[in-house]
């Protein structure tokens, strides 16, 4: 079949390049010349595991090209996926100018019977925009669909290629079908596609990505509470994730969440509430509460300094939003790094794959290191935001020989806290109560 992605950033780029992967005909379509060029050239504009092979081997093969001519792209695609971005506009709602603009502009390439399906996460009704986005600029006869996309960066290609289920929201059983088609290959293993009405389908992301910010945002309050409490939430996780209706996933308390779809998307669920007459109460709540769990190391390095990190030289480990992939779009580690620097605190930093696009936001005000060892020289503290899992077993005489002192606040509790006492350190995690150093 034939197909064209718009918009070739994480989400395009991945899902185009694994429908070239099961024998699709796919062109991927930007704006961006740079990154259009960089593709053809052989380069990849993302860090995604996996992902440089298969582009390259789907590109040699014919099967993926890559255009920023709508002309070239769209005559004879029986599916056009729109992957833009969702960005959030000033108010919280969820920005349609890039959706808006790539409906125009296919319009007047449109073949009759071309399913027009919407990936970008939009809020209920953009569809019925899009449809007249297109139907303004031409007369030929196509249809709508909406599907949304649960893929998680990271680990992209293995949820796009064996997927939970497939959601997909149409008018017409005809687009359904071709639709499905183009699916069939990821369903072998008997998940479900599952049909629904547009408005649904377009419910289904949000409410899907919502629950999840808000098993983060609760575990996080718990976890706050336990370190007051005495409590240790790794054991009270594990107490409450036996119970079969709770479960583990998205119980590890940490610094918050970030990246390009939990923070817009719970803000713009809650517009969309408000715009109905409805009122988010906990989907402000789970904002907020992120918000300010993105704040908890700072106060705890700063408690850590008796209230002034001024002249303190802090480590930091991990600055894309999670591990495995180099997004820092409202990463946890912006924000702690900022409030250091204001503080008058010397940071260096470290990450395996996002130091670049740190570049780009903070240029010189701190020192990347290549290694992450060698962000611990002279440090007064080490911060750990993400957990790449080679934070995981470090050397940690070698870390003590080169920090000032050996203090560390890990945001994400990568280490035991007794066996950090042992080793000489001074531990914090999250959910847990400081420990620190012993003596023996
Ligand atoms: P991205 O910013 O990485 O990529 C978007 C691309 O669209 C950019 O390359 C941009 O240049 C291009 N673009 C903008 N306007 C265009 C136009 N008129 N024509 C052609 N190209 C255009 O975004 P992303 O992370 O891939 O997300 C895309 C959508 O998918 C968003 O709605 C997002 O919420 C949703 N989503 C993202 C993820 C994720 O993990 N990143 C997962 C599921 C859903």
């Amino acid at each position: 079949m034939k197909v064209t992605m718009i918009g070739t950033g994480y989400v395009g780029l991945v899902t185009g390049t694994c429908f070239a992967e099961s024998g699709n005909d796919v062109t991927c379509l930007d704006v961006d010349q740079k990154k259009v060029d960089l593709l053809n050239g052989g380069g990849i504009p993302i860090y995604e595991p996996g992902l440089t092979e298969l582009v390259r081997r789907n590109s040699e093969s014919g099967r993926l090209k890559f255009t920023t001519d709508y002309s070239e792209a769209i005559p004879g695609s029986k599916c056009i996926f729109i992957c833009v971005g969702t960005p959030q506009d000033e108010s919280g709602a969820a920005d349609l100018k890039y959706v808006q603009s790539a409906a125009e502009q296919m319009a007047p390439y449109l073949d009759k019977d071309a399913v027009v399906i919407c990936k970008s996460t939009v809020p209920v009704g953009t569809n019925r925009k899009v449809r007249g986005w297109i139907q303004a600029k031409t007369d030929t006869p196509f249809y709508s669909a909406s599907n949304p996309e649960f893929l998680k960066e990271g680990a992209a290609i293995d949820d796009f290629t064996k997927p939970d289920r497939v959601v997909v929201g149409v008018d017409e059983a005809a687009a359904s079908e071709i639709v499905e088609e183009l699916y069939k290959p990821f369903l072998r293993t008997e998940k479900p596609y599952i049909s629904m009405g547009i408005e649904s389908a377009e419910m289904v992301k949000y409410a899907a990505n919502c629950m999840l910010a808000t098993k983060i945002s609760f575990i996080n309050e718990i976890a706050n509470i336990c370190e007051q409490v005495d409590a240790d939430i790794n054991e009270v996780r594990k107490g409450i994730g036996h119970d079969a209706r709770i479960g583990f996933s998205f119980l590890f308390p940490g610094v918050g969440y970030g990246g390009s779809c939990f923070p817009k998307d719970v803000r713009a669920m809650a517009s969309v509430a408000e715009e109905n007459g409805v009122k988010p109460r906990i989907l402000r709540t789970v904002d907020e509460t992120n918000d300010q769990q993105k704040n908890v190391l700072f106060e705890k390095i700063k408690n850590h300094f008796d209230g002034s990190v001024s002249g303190q030289t802090i480590a930091v480990w991990g600055l894309s939003f999670k591990p495995r992939t180099d997004d820092i779009r409202e990463a946890p580690s912006l924000v702690l790094i900022r409030q250091l620097l204001e503080a008058g605190a010397t940071v260096k930093v470290s990450d395996p794959v996002a130091i670049e696009n740190v570049k780009h936001q903070l240029g010189d005000a701190i020192e990347y290191c290549e290694h992450h060892y060698d962000a611990c020289d002279g440090a007064d503290v080490l911060a750990i935001v993400t957990e790449w899992n080679e934070f995981r077993n470090p050397d940690f005489d070698y870390i003590k020989l080169k920090m000032n002192s050996p203090v560390i606040f890990d945001g994400r509790n990568l280490y035991d806290r007794h066996q950090m006492a042992k080793r000489g350190f001074t531990y914090s995690g999250i959910g847990l109560a400081a420990l620190p150093a012993s003596d023996e």
